[in-house]
């Protein structure tokens, strides 16, 4: 009998019970923000209704058609809370109130621990698309590494549709790539998918981001993206790291020439 409640549970989740406990269990942290269901997703903000509301229905609904289309099978297991705050001290504030955290990025961060994806909204949607591809990989692929998890989801803050499929374009992040491309910060393509997330994340951790966006960009610029990632998924078990998907994904091209590759190809993209 539990079991049969439980399955019925997850295959339609109770939306207003769910903002009915976040209510209660955020109480006065949260007692200023409008909500919109937009499943699989559930939006919080202090931007005013219209904003909450845009935001829901442009961007999340937007997202996560094409999310769920073109990558992932699987939507994230339960409700998953999105926090838009309508700027920094909000979102310092907030994110402080509620959890007693403090933020190490200005734009916002997915925390599994609470099933939340919280930012600061005055940085634009771009944040808000990014932090929606961590919830996907957290369903499709539990122990995703580091450097594919923020690939991709860095490719989709500067997002767009061509023929009618999610894209990424070029962005801020290429500025830092070219200066890591001259001073040697960028690493061969065998070792970027060797970092822990520990090794991502060190001092060069900008420059790991942009090199893990723009190798996306690279092989979705040569229909190449969707494959890569539809192996990587399948292959989780026995590739962890996803290097051997994406060896197999270039065919050809080894190591050596997708490293020669990408730094001819990097200098040649332009951002705005
Ligand atoms: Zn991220």
């Amino acid at each position: 009998m539990l079991l049969i409640l439980a399955m019925l549970t997850a295959a339609a989740p109770d939306y207003s019970q769910h903002v009915a406990t976040q209510r209660k269990k955020y109480g006065a942290a949260i007692a200023d923000l409008a909500v919109v269901v937009e499943p699989p997703f559930v939006v919080w903000g202090d931007a005013g209704d219209r904003q909450v509301q845009q935001s829901a229905e442009q961007t999340v609904r937007w997202a996560v058609k094409h999310l769920e289309a073109e990558f992932f099978a699987r939507q994230p297991a339960a409700i998953y809370d999105i926090f838009l705050f309508r700027d920094a001290t909000s979102y310092q504030a907030h994110a402080k109130a509620m959890w007693n955290e403090s933020p190490g990025t200005p734009y916002g961060y997915a925390s599994s621990e609470h099933r939340a994806l919280v930012m600061n909204i005055a940085t634009g949607g771009g944040t808000l698309v990014h932090e929606l591809v961590h919830p996907y990989f957290a369903a499709n692929f539990p122990a995703v590494p580091t450097w594919l998890n923020e690939g991709l989801a860095s490719l989709f803050e500067q997002s767009d549709e061509r023929d009618g499929k999610m894209i990424g374009r070029t962005n801020w992040r290429l500025a830092g790539l070219n200066e890591g491309l001259k001073n040697r910060q960028v690493l061969p393509f065998a070792k970027l998918v060797a970092t822990t997330d520990a090794t991502f994340r060190d001092d060069d951790e900008a420059v790991h981001y942009a090199q893990a966006r723009y190798l996306m960009l690279y092989l979705q610029e040569q229909q190449l993206l969707r494959p890569f990632i539809r192996r990587v998924l399948e292959q989780q078990r026995t590739d962890p790291t996803g290097g051997t998907a994406l060896r197999q994904t270039l065919g050809e091209e080894g190591w050596k020439r997708l490293d020669a590759a990408f730094c001819k190809w990097v200098p040649t993209l332009k951002f705005p």
